[in-house]
């Protein structure tokens, strides 16, 4: 599994508007312990567990990846959701339940996911550089 499917995967969370899922995410990366994990983000420990799992599958299990995780999340925030009310405002099709969403944008909305996933790896690119260079 690659770089590439953690970000896609992480980006598919924004743009379905997944805010606990992001929540979930950001505090276990920053290594926040599971009971201020479950109250700020009014979580289960199965959707923590859930989570975890989902982004292990992506990219193996490790440090490398909540690194990955921590740059990627503040970035995400320039992206606007596009599954609003329930509602894919890409296509028009009625959104309930949480995995058809990111399947939906997976297979439906390919070309506006993978123009998000270059754009945040130009963004990670460039901050590479720029410490690099100071
Ligand atoms: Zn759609």
């Amino acid at each position: 599994m690659s770089l590439e499917e953690l970000i896609n995967y992480l980006v598919r969370l924004r743009l379905a508007d997944n805010k606990k899922a992001l929540c979930i995410l950001e505090l276990a990366s920053n290594g926040e312990h599971p009971s201020k994990i479950y109250e700020e983000c009014k979580a289960t420990r199965d959707e923590l567990r859930s989570y975890l799992n989902r982004v292990r599958e992506k990219m193996g299990n490790g440090y490398k990846t909540f690194v990955i995780i921590k740059h990627v999340i503040p970035l995400l925030s320039d992206i606007k959701p596009v599954i609003v009310d329930g509602r894919c405002t890409l296509c028009g099709a009625d959104m309930q339940v949480n995995c058809a969403i990111m399947s939906h944008l997976f297979h439906r909305h390919k070309d506006v996911v993978d123009y998000y996933v270059q754009w945040v790896i130009d963004k990670l690119r460039e901050r590479v550089n720029g410490n690099k260079n100071s």
